[in-house]
């Protein structure tokens, strides 16, 4: 069941209700469709405002721009940048920001150099506990080889049954101290930011329930990210419980966050949540969209979307 509200204000006599999320995959990173299929499916699911966020790289934005241009729907550029801190793995995604801009692609490029060489190490790790072809099948999986991730080696481990879902083989075999995980340099926080921000993006911190952080750490890591000048949190994820999406808020609150919604979609089957398919952002936050270059809180009728999304 797809949920169409996610933020509301007061235009005029009609209250405007716009679905927004400004996080999904698409197969130019991790994701199994298009970007011009993600972006046709969010605007069939209702979605209003999107943003393709695929890992390290911009490859999908021009096809999302024009499938977004040919289906009325709101668009940002968007990007899912790896960054480590304090040794953790950390997503921090960029949202409306120029994608042509020269030193976030060579930042980019430079994180991406990276990724076959953990893929190979993966693959090792993998056969020494037992699991033989876990590269050439990872590999097989990625569309774009310089981005294979964890996601094609959990493709990989499902197809051989030795796990039944995606999130089994991430916790049984892909995260820190089990066999499959091998440390790799990402880029820092500062880097990430610089890159996001010398591109006039907005950079907001995703699915901060996700990290295998100490309250108290990730508190010091919203710290950093603050002083550095981070915009916003996730705080409705599609890979938060409702529980999760409170105790955000609240943080969102306290650090001067503003607050974004997104599903993290990565294709039908593979992830439980559809584009735009989130509760709302609860009450009193600061949606992260009012801080993108074109306006997205008036009213669409006279903008780009449809009259679906004004409702009387
Ligand atoms: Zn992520
Ligand atoms: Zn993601």
């Amino acid at each position: 069941m797809v949920r169409r509200e996610c933020f509301k204000a007061a235009a005029g006599d009609s209250i405007f209700v716009l679905n927004v999320d400004l996080h999904c995959h698409s197969n130019a990173s991790d994701g199994m469709l298009s970007a011009a299929e993600v972006v046709r499916r969010a605007a069939a699911d209702g979605v209003g405002l999107l943003a393709l966020t695929d890992h390290d790289t911009l490859a999908g934005l021009p096809a999302a721009a024009a499938a977004a241009r040919e289906t009325g729907i709101g668009w940002v550029s968007g990007v899912e940048i790896s960054i480590e801190w304090r040794s953790v793995q950390v997503h921090i995604l960029g949202l409306d920001f120029d994608y042509e801009n020269p030193a976030l692609n060579a930042g980019l490029a430079r994180i991406r150099s990276g990724r076959i060489e953990r893929a190979r190490r993966m693959g090792e790790a993998l056969a020494e506990a037992g699991i033989e072809g876990a590269f050439e099948g990872a590999m097989r999986h990625a569309e774009h080889p310089e981005l294979v991730s964890r996601s094609h080696f959990a493709r990989y481990l499902v197809e051989k049954g030795i796990c039944r879902d995606h999130r089994r083989v991430f916790d049984e075999w892909m995260v820190p101290g089990k066999p499959g995980y091998v440390d790799h340099r990402w880029a820092g926080l500062e880097e990430a930011l610089e890159w996001i921000h010398g591109a006039s993006g907005v950079a907001v911190v995703a699915h901060p329930g996700r990290y295998l952080f100490s309250s108290a750490a990730l508190k010091q890591f919203f710290r950093d990210f603050k002083t550095q000048g981070g915009e916003g949190i996730e705080v409705v994820s599609g890979g938060h419980t409702r529980e999760q999406s409170k105790y955000f808020s609240r943080l969102a609150k306290h650090f001067g966050f503003s607050a974004s919604r997104g599903s993290d979609f990565h294709g039908p089957g593979e992830s439980c949540i559809g584009p735009g398919a989130l509760d709302p952002l609860p009450e009193g936050l600061t949606p992260v969209w009012s801080l993108f270059r074109e306006s997205f809180l008036e009213p669409p009728a006279c903008r780009r979307n449809g009259p679906d999304t004004t409702t009387s």
